[in-house]
């Protein structure tokens, strides 16, 4: 079998709010969607997060098609391999999201052709379903609470809210919102995506233990470990690797300094499925459990790490999807929607391959939204770049 053709289709979904981080805001969830043809007349179907942007992520699949084309779709590592060392000079990080959907879309080609699910070919199911967290949008705190009521109503144990505002007071207030709103049970995580210095950040923590903290993901910067080792034994809540844990290299190194108790893993981010259970197992052996991040995805790219996540011991912990904060999906019943989720769980589809399939309605809806708005989705807005700050803020 080889592969014949990559297509690529850029769509922009709307949030029901908008995603508001420490140093921007994005209204929607931009994904490049690629179908790769075979000449067996099997498609597989991949997703990359618009990361940087959709125009690297196709300039990537434009540059990575002579490197795919007339290869066997069933050599994922050695297609893998040759795309990373010789097809992208090492740029790891930029080009990972369009290496991640070719590798995604030969993963389905893998499991329709043995009429397997992926998890079957993954390892089998360590567990039955994967659990998501509710990301409740950052807002005023009257807000906040509503949502969180709303997420535990709906039968989700974990709530994930961003901190790294430019007050800190603001963000102490709507995490005693996140509290009240979600009740005594709920598990909450809370992100300042590398905003506050060391000293900042053992002071805030410290305050915010009273509201019981699950995980304080990347409160100071990726960059250096000794800042994130020093705020951790500093505080009482573990700390979660997000920023400085991108790739398995990055994780091997957060290990080594002792910087976090949990770490974050993602397949966007690092060159794809086979790369996310690599990234468990090295976790794994050190003793840690991991999370899988999510740089924002859509129904096909959420299938496929719940395939992964659920043949994969120490994913531990509630897994950040964007499913809560999606108006909609681009797949039918699968991603966007809270109906796509039981007690804040998704269940890993039974069919061949990823288990999904493409709405094109939607797609083709989505696709024209990409074309008329799908610079104002994005994280490069002007309104986000006039509130851009440097790190760290605070
Ligand atoms: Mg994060």
């Amino acid at each position: 079998m080889r592969i014949t053709g990559i297509r690529a289709t850029p769509v922009a979904v709307p949030y029901r709010s908008p995603e508001v981080w420490a140093f921007g805001r994005r209204r929607g969830q931009v994904s490049v969607l690629i179908e790769v043809d075979t000449d067996d007349g099997v498609t597989g179907l991949g997703e990359a997060a618009a990361y940087p942007s959709a125009d690297i992520v196709l300039a990537v699949l434009r540059g990575l098609e002579p490197l795919v084309l007339g290869e066997d779709p069933f050599a994922v590592e050695r297609l893998v391999r040759r795309i990373e060392l010789v097809g992208t000079w090492h740029h790891v990080k930029a080009t990972s999201p369009a290496i991640a959907a070719v590798e995604m879309a030969c993963w389905d080609i893998l499991g329709k052709v043995c009429g397997q699910p992926l998890v079957n070919l993954f390892g089998g199911r360590f567990r039955e379903r994967v659990e998501c967290f509710y990301y409740v949008a950052r807002a005023e705190p009257d807000d906040v609470a509503a949502e969180a009521r709303l997420a535990t109503k709906a039968g989700f144990g974990t709530c994930y809210l961003k901190v790294g505002s430019d007050d800190p007071r603001t963000d102490i207030e709507r995490v005693a919102a996140l509290r009240d709103g979600a009740g005594p049970d709920a598990r909450l995580r809370i992100d300042a995506n590398e905003a506050w210095s060391p000293g900042t950040a053992v002071r805030l923590i410290r305050e915010l233990e009273r509201f019981d903290l699950e995980l304080m993901e990347q409160p100071v910067s990726g960059r250096n470990l000794d800042e994130m080792a020093y705020v951790r034994g500093r505080v009482g809540v573990p700390i979660l690797a997000n920023e400085a844990s991108w790739t398995r290299y990055d994780q091997l190194a957060v290990i080594k300094a002792g910087a976090a108790d949990v770490l974050s893993v993602d397949n966007q981010m690092d060159g794809g499925l086979a790369n996310l259970k690599r990234a468990a197992g090295l976790c794994e052996a050190a003793g840690l459990p991991v999370v899988k991040h999510s740089l924002g995805e859509l129904g096909v790219a959420l299938a496929a790490a719940v395939h992964v996540i659920a043949s994969t011991p120490n994913f531990r912990y509630a897994n950040q999807a964007y499913g809560a904060l999606l108006a909609d999906d681009v797949t039918s019943g699968f991603g966007g929607g809270l109906e796509s989720y039981a007690d804040g769980c998704m269940e890993v589809p039974s069919g061949p391959g990823l288990g999904v399939a493409l709405d094109p309605d939607r797609v083709a809806r989505y696709a024209e939204l990409y074309r008329t708005e799908g610079a104002s989705f994005s994280f490069g807005d002007p309104q986000a770049l006039a509130r851009a700050h440097a790190l760290p803020k605070l």
